[in-house]
């Protein structure tokens, strides 16, 4: 009798944790409406990305380099369990009023608002309800097997909203968030121990700098990229998956433009997306991002798609676009407002 009591009190093995969660995830596919989504080409686990989409298709190594250190920068975020993704824009180095390190720094990272249950025009409720919302972000989720590991993956929380971008007669569904992190916490990246803040710092740079990179070498024709765009994220929450596609030139939206040199835009694109990549940074390579380097910019992260069941005039109209340029088109995505340099 104690025996079974003890075997069933035994805490699970991660394995055993592990093909749970896989379970899940599959039963959540199973009722996904986008299901030729899940086996695309165009989506492709990080771990194996390599540049290589189909035989025409084939994206520079530079370019490749760039989202491998955008894969390192994305979250997966999960709001009372659900999942979304967001992206990690900003790192600040905490200090007291003599100017010493406090050994605390704060992350900023940019997602979308309806991952935390609210519509476009209730923003409100994201201000008045955040304290009941369970929010955490899991870093470095590459591989399911290492989806309970917290050294592999770990998990922040106490997180808090930062900004929202709420503005009259524009759709916008962006925020950001932050949370504190101890300046002395490490974990296993690629293999090695190393410490979290000083490596994901490192990871920002580089993104920076290669972003400024791969902006000149589009600038000066040598690289071209046939209107590419690039999603980080995890569909159904899965490990890291890159999407790639095309984003269309003549659905960009521009709402707003600020001060002759801030255009605030919305991108349309191909790229296969499911539940869970909402928040996920995409990626346009050659977009002059507003204030990067300066603060920490305001990017494009991935809201949802636009339905092309719909009895919408606008959406319809959209889709119909679209089919002058890719007639197989079958999902719209459809990016929140971020402002770039014009
Ligand atoms: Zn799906």
């Amino acid at each position: 009798m104690s025996t079974s009591i003890l075997a069933c009190c035994k805490p699970k093995s991660t394995d055993d944790r592990v093909s749970k969660l896989k379970k899940e995830i599959e039963q959540i596919e199973s009722k996904c409406p986008k299901k030729d989504n899940h086996k695309s080409v165009h989506r492709i686990l990080l771990l194996h990305f390599n540049g290589y989409v189909k035989d025409n298709f084939v994206i520079d190594e530079r370019i490749v380099t760039c989202i491998k250190t955008i894969g390192k920068l994305t979250g997966m975020i999960t709001v009372n369990s659900r999942p979304g993704t967001c992206f990690l824009q900003k790192i600040r180095r905490l200090k007291n009023e003599a100017g010493e390190s406090t050994g605390r720094a704060v992350f900023t990272f940019t997602t979308v608002y309806h991952v935390f249950g609210v519509e476009d025009d209730e923003v409100y409720k994201l201000v008045s309800e955040w304290e009941e919302l369970d929010v955490k972000v899991i870093l470095f989720y590459e591989n399911m097997k290492d989806f309970y590991n917290g050294k592999r993956c770990p998990r922040l929380k106490d997180f808090r909203l930062l900004d929202t971008d709420k503005e009259e007669e524009i759709k916008n569904d962006w925020c950001a968030i932050e949370c504190e992190v101890d300046c002395r916490q490490v974990c296993k990246i690629d293999g090695k121990i190393k410490n979290m803040v000083d490596t994901l710092e490192s990871y920002l740079e580089d993104y920076k700098t290669k972003q400024k990179e791969i902006y000149d070498l589009i600038q000066n024709k040598t690289i071209s990229t046939d209107n590419l765009v690039v999603i980080v994220g995890h569909p159904h929450g899965r490990p890291k998956h890159v999407s790639v596609g095309q984003h269309y030139p003549s659905l960009k939206d521009e709402p707003k433009k600020v001060r002759s040199s801030q255009l605030w835009c919305r991108y349309y694109y191909d790229a296969p997306t499911c539940r869970g990549n909402s928040g996920s940074p995409v990626f346009i390579p050659g977009q002059p991002i507003a204030g990067f380097g300066f603060w920490f910019g305001h990017q494009h992260n991935h809201k949802r798609n636009v339905p092309s069941d719909t009895s919408d005039v606008q959406d319809a109209a959209k889709y119909e676009i679209a089919r002058t340029v890719n007639h197989d088109i079958k999902y719209l995505g459809m990016s929140s407002i971020g402002v770039e340099q014009c």
